[in-house]
């Protein structure tokens, strides 16, 4: 033993023979506690969802793909207004409205929505644009399968938009079936 009474250094390293003892059982009874852990698992319950095979149920009101909805007569409710584009803080909306006329109506406004487009690349579905829409023309489905490597298919056309022609609906353009404009929008009709 040193002057300074402190442990040799093996001694310092070896420890007391208690302790060496309890750390070699630790060592190896290890991985019998880790299989143990395993084994426990697998008689949990799983959680795994098999997507694709099995399409997940999405709650009520999800946040999925827009839809440019129709009045019960097929006329589109959108008005061309442009709001939902700039209320989307994303950028993704395309809008440009074009007049109605007596001829040749797709909307029981002055304006329709001639040309729109949703960026699906841009999209964050916040749904502040759906908030926006004066006229409930835009809503938004529980679809959510739209991944594309593609940028041009995750652009969404007003026709890959709008809702499909019900048993009753005609396809505009065509006169305004329900009456005067306020039919439209008063609940009645809507
Ligand atoms: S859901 Fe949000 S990000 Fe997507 S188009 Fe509407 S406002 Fe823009
Ligand atoms: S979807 Fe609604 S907010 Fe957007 S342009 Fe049409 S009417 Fe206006």
């Amino acid at each position: 033993m040193p002057e300074d009474n402190l442990p040799l250094p093996a001694e310092r390293e070896l420890g007391e023979p208690e302790t060496v003892e309890k750390g070699v059982l630790e060592t190896v009874l290890a991985p019998v506690k880790g299989f143990g852990l395993t084994f426990g698992q697998m008689f949990k319950k799983v959680n795994t969802e098999q997507y694709p095979e099995q399409k997940k149920v999405t709650a009520p009101r999800f946040h999925g793909r827009h839809v440019l909805n129709r009045h019960p007569d097929g006329l589109e409710k959108c008005v061309g207004c442009e709001l939902c584009a700039w209320a989307c803080p994303a950028d993704a909306i395309y809008v440009e409205g074009g007049d109605n006329t007596e001829s040749r109506r797709f909307s029981p406004g002055e304006r329709y929505g001639e040309t729109y487009q949703i960026n699906y690349a841009r999209c964050i579905f916040c749904g502040l644009c759906i908030e926006a829409c004066p006229t409930r023309s835009l809503t938004m489905s529980n679809e959510f399968e739209l991944a594309s490597d593609s940028r041009q298919i995750l652009i969404y056309t007003k026709e890959e938009l709008m809702a499909p022609l019900l048993p009753g609906m005609e396809a505009p353009p065509h006169p305004m079936r329900l009456g005067d404009t306020d039919a439209y929008y008063t609940g009645s009709a809507s």
